[in-house]
């Protein structure tokens, strides 16, 4: 336990559960988009493991993804805090991009990170820490093992013996722990591929216990916009007051809304954060169905 003594062990956990109303039915919501200004989310949970133990040698972070990844910019926080380097690579960074950096790039080209356009160097030395796309990785389980026992922790205080927990997935890193370590039903639908895609990052984290996934008839593709994400978004944030993440987040409601309305359980539904993300998906957004520019 270290970085100078500043951060306590208390620190990037501990988040508030809350109930609300949506479309006249009750939700739980584990609010990890709360843990802190700019480690949060489902992130936080996943690099916790890094921020926490001591690695003597290590004085790089070199990763890789898409431009606007909300895994690149927790990265960027992790590697501040830590006083570490950070190479994040990237195919490409289209001009606009470059010439008006927003949202998740922005932040992290403030928080010190190198973008480097091209491939990730074949031989990491032993001073670099390598993280594979989106932190799918088995170091990613101590956080989540912390965030499956607030859960337990809560649902005895609350007398809450039969609960579904949700959370929709990218990599699926966090809803496969979480199922690992909860003693309650982990239900999940698949963001950047199909069903078929996540069952398979399950596999190659663990053999068994794999979370329930559940979908919709249309196929959405990753990062494309689509107007009824937009609009449960918005009905969210009215009826809430909670705003959520529109890459994830929304097609995870419409699948609560299609496959969990008439669910008897208790759901507790996983916000995983993303905010910062939220600015340049609201612009394309706002330019596509609103008009504003
Ligand atoms: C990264 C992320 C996810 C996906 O997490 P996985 O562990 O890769 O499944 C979901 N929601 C938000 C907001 C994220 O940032």
């Amino acid at each position: 336990m270290l970085i100078d003594g500043t951060i306590s062990s208390m620190k990037y956990t501990n988040s508030p559960i809350e109930q609300i109303t949506f479309n006249n039915k009750k939700f739980f919501i584990k609010r990890d988009d709360l843990l802190d200004k700019d480690f949060s989310g489902n992130k936080a949970r996943k690099f916790y493991y890094f921020l926490k133990n001591d690695f003597k040698n290590i004085t790089k972070v070199v990763s890789y993804g898409s431009v606007q990844s909300n895994a690149m910019y927790s990265l960027s926080v992790l590697c501040k805090l830590r006083k570490w380097d950070f190479d994040y690579y990237v195919d490409h960074v289209a001009d606009y991009i470059k010439t008006n950096p927003i949202g998740n790039y922005k932040e992290a080209l403030s928080n010190g990170m190198n973008i480097i356009e091209g491939k990730v160097p074949e031989n990491i030395d032993t001073n670099t820490l390598f993280i594979p796309e989106g932190g799918a990785l088995k170091e990613a389980s101590l956080g989540i093992k912390i965030l499956a026992q607030e859960i337990i922790k809560w649902a005895e205080q609350t007398n809450t013996k039969d609960l579904k927990v949700f959370l929709p997935s990218g990599t699926g890193t966090t809803a496969l722990y979480l199922q690992k370590y909860l003693p309650f039903e982990v239900i999940t639908c698949s963001c950047v591929g199909d069903e078929k895609y996540l069952e398979k990052q399950f596999s190659l984290l663990e053999k068994k216990k794999h979370p329930k996934i559940i979908s919709l008839d249309k196929k959405y593709h990753f990062g494309k916009l689509y107007k009824e994400f937009y609009e449960i978004h918005k009905d969210l944030k009215e009826q809430t007051n909670i705003e959520f993440d529109l890459l994830y987040d929304s097609k995870g409601w419409l699948c609560v809304k299609k496959h969990l309305k008439t669910c008897k359980s208790s759901i507790l539904y996983i916000h995983q954060g993303g905010l910062l993300g939220n600015i340049s998906m609201i612009q394309r957004y706002k330019y596509k169905y609103d008009k504003i520019i």
